[in-house]
């Protein structure tokens, strides 16, 4: 069956360009392997004219009310529910999702860009009581200004929801470079906000050579905010950046959760859950649980139910009916995939199933299983970011604790219970920025989500989003 897939432009002050210079960079299909369209490859002067309309649009936002500026969002958000099959079916032709979670993605960002337009109806300042009866202090809170935004491949749609909700609602014009690999599905949601009337500048998007792009926007006086969802190497080189500029910044990096399975798990409801949140998008998900410790008196009974979940699972193209895992985003990624399977087994780790690439086209890797898997092996200690199940054992739950905070990462992290009292201790001692205990992860608006240590800091989600897109300014007025 024919798909239609399209090229993808710059939106540069309202209107769709190509680049001065013509250039482009080909979209690959990962199921297939085939170029199925082009992208726009911003120079410098596509983005010195995207900084001066981002900078209008600034101006024109922040005065915009926010009953207004709701309203438009809720608009856009409306218009990408009614296109959301249309969009999953691009998301999935250049991701290689299957088409219910792009379709799920897409509808999970309606409900974002919805809760954050509610929000903008209540961002509230304060009055503080002054020390002299003819003062009146407030504290307004005003938008830092325009906004460049750094969202990678994984979740093309989401990743850029999350940021532009937060700056849309908050006043902020925002800029973002959007990742090359997919590029179509980041454009239909911005032609949403088009659509819905959000003015010229107030809204930018290109795609180019991802570190000019950075370099440029973050270091550029129009720029006051940066926001980068990707791994840890190229978020620390971004906030280096922002910082030697002094620009405020929300950095969402790896991870490598932990799934603390205690003693009293409930084991079928631990396999499930976290089954279905490891083989979600191949595994290419900052939140995937990655790490699995599991009390000794389980092991057999979990590993053996992971095993079957794994071996169940239907490896096809994403477009295709019943497809539960897609390919793999690009071929770096089954490069990384065999590197880590490799040295685990090197190492004196079981493979229980999987560890190879499948098919003669496209990015395929079976879901894969590692049983005993030593603590210096490198599915260990670095991020997979693919369909690998990383196993071993534990004795007490505080060497499960110590395990799961042995890594310089923060960001997810999983457990699996039915002892209050060990809920408690984990909700303690877990260095992580989202805990979900008995369930798997459920990344809602309304909660807080982000990391700490190496996985980066600033939150995506809560009212802690909009704050980063917030300026205090306190205000004292004496009455003459
Ligand atoms: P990468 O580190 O080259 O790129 C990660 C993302 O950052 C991509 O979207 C890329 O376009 C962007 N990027 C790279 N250099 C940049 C720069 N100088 N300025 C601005 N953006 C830049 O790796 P990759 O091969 O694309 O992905 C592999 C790793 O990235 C994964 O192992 C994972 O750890 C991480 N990653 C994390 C997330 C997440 O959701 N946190 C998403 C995608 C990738």
């Amino acid at each position: 069956m024919q798909h239609s897939y399209t090229d993808t432009r710059l939106l540069i002050d309202g209107q769709w360009v190509d680049a001065a210079s013509g250039r482009t960079i080909a979209v690959r299909n990962p199921a297939t392997g085939q170029v199925i369209g082009h992208v726009a490859h911003a120079g410098i002067p596509e983005l010195d004219r995207a900084l001066a309309a981002a900078q209008k649009g600034f101006e024109v936002w922040r005065d915009t009310s926010a009953h207004e500026r709701g309203a438009a969002m809720r608009r856009a958000a409306g218009l990408l529910r009614e296109r959301a099959d249309q969009i999953a079916r691009l998301l999935t032709q250049e991701q290689g999702k299957p088409l219910a979670e792009a379709r799920g993605e897409v509808l999970a960002g309606v409900g974002i860009i919805e809760w954050f337009a509610d929000e903008a109806m209540r961002l509230y300042g304060r009055i503080v009581p002054a020390r002299r009866l003819d003062v009146q202090q407030q504290v307004i809170k005003e938008p830092v200004g325009p906004v460049a935004a750094f969202t990678p491949w994984n979740f093309p749609v989401n990743q850029i929801v999350r940021k532009l909700g937060a700056a849309l609602s908050t006043g902020c014009s925002f800029l973002c470079k959007a990742p090359e690999e997919t590029p179509a599905s980041p454009a239909a949601l911005f032609q949403c906000f088009v659509d819905a009337g959000v003015p010229a500048g107030v809204l930018g998007l290109v795609y180019g050579d991802p570190a000019e792009i950075s370099a440029y926007l973050i270091a550029h006086p129009v720029i006051r905010k940066v926001t980068f969802t990707g791994s840890t190497p190229v978020g620390k080189q971004l906030a280096a950046l922002a910082g030697a500029h002094m620009k405020r910044c929300t950095m969402e990096l790896g991870g490598h959760a932990p799934v603390i399975v205690a003693e009293d798990a409930d084991v079928a409801l631990a396999v499930q859950a976290a089954g279905a949140s490891k083989f979600r998008n191949a595994g290419q998900v900052c939140i995937s649980p990655t790490r699995f410790l599991v009390h000794s008196s389980l092991r057999e009974a979990f590993t053996q139910g992971l095993l079957r979940h794994a071996e169940s699972l239907k490896v096809a193209n994403g477009l295709d009916e019943g497809t539960q895992m897609g390919p793999l985003a690009n071929p770096r990624r089954i490069a990384a995939m065999k590197a880590l399977v490799a040295d685990a087994q090197a190492q004196g780790a079981k493979l229980l199933t999987g560890g190879e690439a499948l098919g003669s086209a496209g990015n395929f890797f079976a879901p894969t299983v590692l049983a005993d898997v030593p603590l210096q092996a490198d599915v260990f200690n670095h991020e997979p970011f693919g369909p690998v199940v990383a196993l071993r054992s534990f004795e007490r739950i505080e060497e499960a604790i110590a395990e799961a905070n042995r890594l310089p990462f923060g960001l997810a992290s999983y457990a699996f219970t039915g002892s209050l009292k060990t809920a408690h201790l984990l909700s303690r001692r877990v260095e992580a920025g989202m805990l979900w205990i008995n369930q798997p992860a459920v990344a809602s608006a309304e909660m807080p989500f982000g990391g700490v240590k190496d996985s980066g800091y600033g939150s995506e989600g809560g009212p802690e989003a909009l704050d980063a897109y917030l300026v205090p300014k306190a205000v004292s007025i004496a009455m003459v």
